[in-house]
């Protein structure tokens, strides 16, 4: 493995991060999307320094058993293209991986290939340039991520964050649609208690009480189970 990879921050124990596996977390720098609630602003505008991927690789090998997963997660991973690589180094020394990833680069995936993938699905197709992308061809892309989801079956899942504005209910009733035969929908409140890119955010009307419970009834007429989870990431 070389380094330099674009790590530059690292959550060495996680139990909720991997469903049914002990990881460890790595978050890659930089985003292609600029959503105003996003909590990892140091990740996204990459203002951290750089971790060695020999630190990490020392560390997983004497964690052998303690930890069975590594959780690829951002920022935005697939947006590395030493991506590949260090997963495959990672791998090669006996631990599960998972990705987070927007879906914007299902090429990426694919070439990936992990045991388990959690893609954020973030507002109506039509709408994301208005969470900063720049993609002629994001709708498509989104697309094709959503396929890769849908063959993973039960070692893929959808999440959404709820959020005043991304995602209304006309914004639902279109993503609810996409969502046919995805296995596993998590629906997750925003948190703006907590520093978001765009502090000026938290100021929106917040959507009405009872609209998270609305959504989950929309959805779950499409995807195979859809859950709201709370207060996480
Ligand atoms: S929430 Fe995710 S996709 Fe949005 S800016 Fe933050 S890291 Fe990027």
């Amino acid at each position: 493995m070389s380094d330099g990879s674009g790590i530059i921050g690292w959550q060495k124990y996680s139990f909720i991060d991997f469903p049914g596996t002990i990881s460890t977390v790595l978050f890659f720098g930089g985003c292609n999307l600029r959503c105003p609630y996003c909590h990892n602003p140091d990740i996204v505008l990459n203002r951290l320094p750089q971790i060695s991927l020999s630190e990490i690789t020392e560390y997983l090998l004497k964690r052998k058993g303690a930890i069975e997963g590594v959780v690829f997660s951002g920022g935005e991973p697939t947006l590395h293209s030493s991506l590949p690589e260090i997963i495959s180094g990672i791998r090669n020394i006996g631990y599960k991986v998972k990705i987070d990833t927007n879906g914007l680069n299902p090429d990426m995936v694919s070439l990936c290939g992990p045991d388990y993938l959690a893609m954020d699905l973030k507002t109506s197709f039509e709408r994301y340039a208005e969470l900063g992308c720049t993609l002629p061809d994001a709708q498509k892309r989104i697309g094709h991520t959503l396929q890769i989801v849908k063959a993973m079956g039960e070692n893929a899942e959808v999440r959404i964050t709820v959020a005043p504005h991304f995602t209304d209910r006309d914004a639902i009733e279109k993503m609810a649609e996409v969502l046919q035969g995805v296995n596993k929908v998590f629906l997750q409140p925003v948190q703006l208690h907590i520093p978001v890119i765009d502090p000026e955010f938290a100021g929106n009307p917040q959507l009405p009480e009872g609209s998270i419970e609305n959504f989950r009834n929309v959805i779950g007429r499409f995807a195979g189970s859809c859950i709201i989870r709370s207060e996480t990431a």
